[in-house]
Order: C-alpha cells, then structure tokens, then sequence
C-alpha cells in the first residue's frame, strides 16, 4: 500500500512539472536502419567513409545577434568578395535577433549569398527563460521570427533554416518540437568539449545522441530527419574549452598570437577527421580589437588559398554529408547560387513597444508595420 502511494506521489510530481508530457527516450542509434541521406548516428566517422584526405574541410564562420548598419560595414570589409580556392564565393551564417536589426542590411547580407537564420525575436534575459521555454513560447520567439523575416528583409521564407538558440541555451524536446513545427531543418546551438578530436560531425535525432551535453536540457525524445551540427569546442591558451571564439578565456593580445590561436585551433580538424570547423564570433567582439580583426583576416586569406578548405553557409555542410563526395568532384560542382531579392529600403517612423516599453526606429525593405513587431505580434500589425 505504502509504495503505490510513493508511486501515486511522484505521478502527481511529475504532473505539476509537467513531465507527463514528456516524449519518450529515443533508441540507441541502429547503423544499419540510419543511413544517408535522412538519417546518421552520432559519431566521429566521417560521412561516406571517406578518407580525411579525400574530405572537404568545411569552415563555418558565424556571427551573432542584430545586424545593424555599423557590423555590416565590418562585414562588407571583412567578407564581401571572398572565394575560396575554387572560385566559389564564400560562405557566412548569421543567427540574427530581431531587436534593433536593420532589415535592409539583412537584405543585403541575403545578396551576398550568405545565410540568414533564427536566433529568436527578443534574444531575452536571463538564460532560464530560454532553459524552461515552452513550446509554445519558442513557437513565438523564434518559429514566427522566420515569417517576420521573410516579410521586413524581402527574402524568402524557405531559405530560413536554422537556428541557434540565445546563449546556447536549448530547452531540450521543446526545441526540437519547434523546430519541426517551423519547418527547420538543423541547429547549432548544442557545444561539445568532448567529441573535439577527432570531432562530432552533424548527425539527427532519429536515435538517441551521444553528445555530452554542457548546457542541459538537451533533447533526448526521436525527431526524426532533425540534424544536429556539433559546436565544436576550441581549446584555450590554459587548455580550457570554449563554444564561441570570443568567449575564450585565456586569450592571445597580439595579432600574431590571435593568428597562431585560430591556426591552432584549426589544425586539430584539418590534420584529423575533418569535422566542419567552427568559428563562432560576435562582431561586436572583433571592432574595438584591431589585432583580432587583422588575425582574422590573414586567417581568412590562408584559407581561402588552399584547395581542399571551404567556407560554406551552415546549411551547405548539412547538405554535403547528405550526400557526401571526395573533394575533386566537390571543388567542381557548380557554385551556391542566390536568387536576387529587391529591397527599397525605408526608414520607419519610430514604433514604440509596451511590453519593454522603448522606442525602436526600424529600417525595412518594403513597407513599414503599424505597430513595433516583437513576441505575439511578429509582423507589427
Ligand atoms: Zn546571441
């Protein structure tokens, strides 16, 4: 009697947390029934079973939050005109906020052949917010920001893929079941520190992960055909990992040292498995410190002269180990192409917004919402 009421007890715990909900565990991942293109195990293998010499080794470099007129002029001297050895443009990921973005420079960055994806509409504090979202709230927060996108910066809704959640910062099942109901295909805001060499490569959800998981909660249900792209940690110069380039502790001051920092850092993908390589950045870091930007630009320049490294939009690696091919047949495929997206380009008058109750002056592309678009009202009407 006595145990049924311990049990009875935890049911009606697990009820006011809601736990009831919760979807059940995913299986142990089956290589035989995971095969590409829809399905991979998480593992270090490289895709196709191919050598790392025959590989492409992938660089993802990412920025995020607003994108306003000030980081673009970084961006356009930074970025704009870059190929690599193929001849192909680069490649570039912005998970951008909402708040305080200028959609025309959105626009922009979008013509350049650059990827634009999600990182939510308010990029709120604090991080528990983002630790217990809902389902419903991550539909909200980021789910609608795809269409609030598509609307202010003129381009195309189907070309928003990803995400990355506000401080790394997932709410485990939720995210993924958001993911699914807005039709995203990959995130990549899930860190490693211990698949760094040789390296995660991304994988899905059919089958239970692997991944260590640093900021909990992270998913444990199936979510079939989702992929995961492993952030890779780097190590710092005290031998400490860290997710995002910037948030390194023990940092070189020097533009040599910078350099010799990335290269580092990069060698243990090139020189191993050749998992995507990911340099995860805020510009905000990189404009008041002239010794980054120029490490980073010689970086970008090494690179960009070998033939077996390409900096690809975060979506291109996923579509690569899909269908993995050797890196001769890779460099001679026909270049990402961009559909050009027109943008006017207008100045709204300023908007202001009762739930934080600031005044925002938001550029768009065509025409200027009623009212300030934010959470539960994503296109201002
Ligand atoms: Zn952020």
């Amino acid at each position: 009697m006595k145990s049924v009421s311990i049990v009875l007890l935890f049911a009606i715990l697990a009820c006011v947390h809601g736990e009831s909900e919760e979807l059940p565990l995913a299986k142990p991942c089956n290589a035989t029934a995971c095969q590409l293109p829809d399905c991979r195990c998480s593992d270090t293998d490289i895709p196709g079973g191919l050598q790392p010499r025959h590989t492409p080794q992938f660089v993802l470099l990412t920025f995020d939050d607003a994108i306003s007129e000030l980081n673009t002029q970084t961006y356009r001297s930074m970025l704009y005109g870059r190929v690599n050895k193929n001849q192909c443009p680069i490649g570039v990921t912005f998970y951008m906020q909402h708040e305080y973005t200028d959609y025309t420079m959105v626009n922009e960055l979008y013509n350049q052949g650059y990827e634009i994806a999600l990182h939510s509409i308010s990029h709120r504090t604090p991080q528990d917010f983002w630790r217990n979202a809902t389902y419903d709230q991550l539909m909200r927060e980021i789910g609608d920001q795809k269409q609030q996108i598509a609307m202010f910066a003129n381009i195309p809704a189907s070309t928003i893929t990803g995400v990355r959640s506000p401080f790394l910062q997932m709410s485990g099942n939720n995210t993924f079941k958001m993911m699914k109901s807005a039709g995203l295909t990959y995130d990549l805001s899930w860190p490693t520190t211990r698949f760094t060499n040789p390296g995660l490569w991304p994988y899905t959800l059919d089958y239970r992960s692997t991944q260590d998981c640093v900021v909990s909660p992270c998913p444990t249900a199936s979510f079939p055909g989702s992929w995961v792209i492993p952030m890779i940690a780097w190590t710092d110069l005290g031998g400490f990992p860290c997710s995002m380039a910037d948030a390194c502790f023990f940092q070189p001051d020097t533009e040599e040292g910078w350099y010799q920092f990335i290269i580092q850092n990069f060698e243990r993908h090139y020189l191993g498995n050749r998992a995507p390589f990911g340099f995860y950045i805020h510009e905000a870091f990189i404009r008041p410190r002239p010794h980054v930007w120029r490490a980073m630009e010689r970086f970008l320049d090494t690179i960009n002269n070998i033939n077996d490294i390409f900096m690809v939009n975060a979506k291109e690696v996923i579509d690569w180990v899909r269908d993995p091919v050797p890196i001769n047949e890779y460099a001679k495929k026909e270049c990402r192409r961009t559909v050009p997206s027109a943008c006017t380009g207008r100045s709204c008058p300023p908007l202001f917004n009762p739930a934080n109750e600031k005044t925002y002056y938001m550029r768009v592309c065509e025409s200027c919402p009623r009212n300030h678009p934010w959470v539960d009202n994503p296109l201002g009407l």
